[in-house]
């Protein structure tokens, strides 16, 4: 459902307060939170309390918005909370433009992409668009094209054990990636779930076969590519962004890392509800993306382990992204290079020969050729 004009505008609040004023983050060592801090987020999520009684429509968003603003100025005489109120006057210039969904490239206009998710989604797939060209000269065009949705969902339950939950439909275009977000406080922490399921669901999902405009069939939730091999990827993406420090990470640093690690790590535990053999494959896909660049980097393929990761990467994004490529092509596809990579004791000969073939594949786009290879390495 499209979120209606009280729901943009406590979205858009809670979002500013976790980006900017979340104690968490706000902390100064030996004082505690500032008390303009605290006071600002009280009235930011005040003013999401009450959205739902006093914003009845887009035409009332603005006015209500640039009051809060007004009041939160009012509190700031050091400035430490300016981020936040540009946030927030932001908002009630654009929020009456988009209704959180749509698609954001080839799409919705400037304004639009403020509202709900967008934002956020727009700069982390504008980022992986990016690193995908930079490591396969694949540029990822309008079409097919993603097209996002936000909701928000009172059932908890629908986003445990985190605070957010996506799924991604890749049979249509342009695809579409649909976050539901819990409806309450948004914390730094939340954040990273948020940026984490965004960064899995275009890289894992809308990705997949992008070079074909055609749809493609959809990846079973137990596929070991893509909540693997993929997924392994995406945690990397994500843990490279947080980083970066931009206002989506204000938890960064080891607080960070160790967020994203909790979130990754619980995708492969055995709470998530699928058979065991299941995990067993989404794990040894971890382990195998893990394992190529170990192999890369222990024959001198490449040059360090930064080097190593981009191979990977570069081998990674080329499958995911090829024309021919389909969910059961490229689970297939796994299945080979694990025979080798969490084989028992392979040996080397046949690693490195797999790991040429991986780096030849980045050049040729051959896929019929690299499977070849790979079941001729492995005596199928
Ligand atoms: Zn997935």
């Amino acid at each position: 459902m499209p979120l209606e004009a009280s729901q943009k505008v406590a979205l858009g609040l809670r979002l500013a307060a976790a980006c900017y004023l979340d104690p968490e983050c706000c902390s100064v060592v030996g004082q505690g939170v500032p008390s303009s801090i605290r006071s600002a987020r009280a009235k930011l999520l005040a003013g999401a309390s009450v959205a739902a009684h006093e914003v009845t429509s887009d035409a009332s968003i603005s006015t209500f918005l640039g009051d809060i603003a007004d009041d939160l100025e009012s509190l700031d005489a050091q400035g430490v909370i300016a981020e936040a109120v540009i946030q927030v006057r932001l908002l009630s210039r654009t929020l009456h433009a988009g209704n959180g969904d749509g698609q954001i490239h080839g799409g919705l206009s400037e304004e639009a992409c403020q509202t709900g998710l967008l934002r956020l989604s727009k700069a982390i797939e504008e980022r992986l668009g990016a690193a995908l060209k930079n490591a396969t000269g694949f540029e990822m065009g309008t079409k097919p094209g993603l097209s996002y949705t936000t909701c928000v969902t009172d059932e908890a339950a629908r986003c445990a054990p985190f605070f957010v939950t996506g799924d991604a439909d890749i049979s249509c275009t342009p695809r579409e990636i649909a976050l539901t977000l819990f409806d309450g406080e948004i914390s730094a922490r939340a954040l990273l779930h948020i940026a984490y399921t965004i960064h899995h669901e275009i890289t894992c999902h809308g990705l997949q076969g992008l070079a074909s405009d055609a749809g493609k069939p959809n990846a079973h939730a137990t596929c070991f590519w893509s909540e693997g091999w993929m997924d392994t990827l995406a945690f990397d993406l994500t843990q490279d962004w947080a980083k970066e420090k931009n206002a989506w990470t204000p938890l960064n640093g080891p607080d960070g890392e160790g967020e994203l690690w909790k979130i990754h790590d619980a995708r492969y535990s055995a709470a998530v509800n699928i058979p065991k053999v299941q995990m067993d494959y989404r794990r040894a896909a971890r382990a195998g993306f893990r394992r190529l660049a170990r192999i890369l980097q222990d024959n001198c393929l490449a040059s360090s382990q930064i080097d190593a990761c981009e191979l990977v990467k570069a081998f990674t994004f080329t499958a995911q992204t090829h024309a021919d490529a389909t969910c059961t092509r490229l689970r297939l596809l796994a299945a080979r290079l694990l025979t080798v990579l969490v084989g028992d004791n392979p040996g080397r000969r046949k690693e490195t020969e797999l790991a040429h073939s991986c780096i030849s594949f980045v050049a040729t786009r051959d896929m019929a050729l690299l499977e070849a290879q790979i079941d001729k390495i492995t005596g199928i």
